[in-house]
């Protein structure tokens, strides 16, 4: 099954997409994750990334395309993934049914998790990530056990850099400018599924489920 994630910053995605890893037994593939590792680790690829990341612009379609197309040729691929944060942009999602079509393959379900605007900042701006394992949770919505302790390892919980208001407001803007063209192509090519994002973590995810299936 080939899942692609879409919908606003901080919509819910990761966390959508990381239940749906879990169930379905397949892997999780963030962008941001990937960029924010190499941030950590000083790669030259991390570097670039992050004067886009900072501004809350979006790293240039060369610098990802390659970097997913691989990862979604890897053998742990073969049952499927779910994409998170990719594609971005038009030609991103063009690069991508290029070289699934060379395959002889296609992407199963593209469901969009629809969150309004005015929900955005309050979103982000309560959003936690975890400095090692990357969980995300939220001080109000998704409280760890432990103020400011990861549940699931027990290492510091940060808010993003990017989180910060001024930039959330600049990622919204690109991701109606450049990311939400996708959803009509997805539409057009019949695999496009609205998601109401406002619900409940466990009940967004139920109604993923139904659409999925068990
Ligand atoms: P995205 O991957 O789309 O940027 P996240 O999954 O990181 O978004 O979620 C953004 C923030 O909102 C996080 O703090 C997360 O814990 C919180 N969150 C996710 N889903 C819900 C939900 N259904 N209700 C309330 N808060 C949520
Ligand atoms: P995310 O963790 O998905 O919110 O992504 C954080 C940041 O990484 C974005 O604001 C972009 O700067 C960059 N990024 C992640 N995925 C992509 C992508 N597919 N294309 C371009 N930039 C991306």
């Amino acid at each position: 099954m080939k899942i692609i994630m879409l919908g606003a910053p901080g919509a819910g995605k990761g966390t959508q997409a990381k239940m749906i890893a879990d169930k379905y037994g397949i892997p999780h593939i963030s962008t941001g994750d990937i960029f924010r590792a190499n941030i950590k680790e000083g790669t030259e690829l991390g570097q670039k990334a992050k004067t886009y990341m900072d501004q809350g612009l979006l790293v240039p379609d060369e610098l990802v395309v390659d970097l997913v197309v691989d990862r979604v040729g890897k053998e742990d691929c073969a049952n499927g993934y779910v994409l998170d944060g990719f594609p971005r942009t038009i030609p991103q999602a063009e690069s991508l049914d290029a070289a699934l079509d060379k395959l002889g393959e296609k992407i199963d379900f593209a469901l969009n998790v629809e969150v309004p605007d005015e929900n955005i900042v309050n979103r982000m701006s309560g959003r936690r990530a975890c400095v090692s394992c990357g969980a995300t949770y939220h001080i109000v919505h998704i409280p760890t056990k432990v103020e400011g302790i990861c549940d699931r390892c027990g290492s510091e919980l940060i808010l993003r850099d990017d989180d910060k208001p001024e930039t959330v407001q600049k990622r919204l803007g690109v991701y109606h400018e450049q990311t939400q063209p996708l959803i009509d192509y997805y539409k057009a090519k019949e695999v496009l599924v609205e998601v109401d994002g406002t619900k409940d973590m466990q009940d967004v995810f139920t109604d993923i489920v139904n659409i999925l299936g068990a």
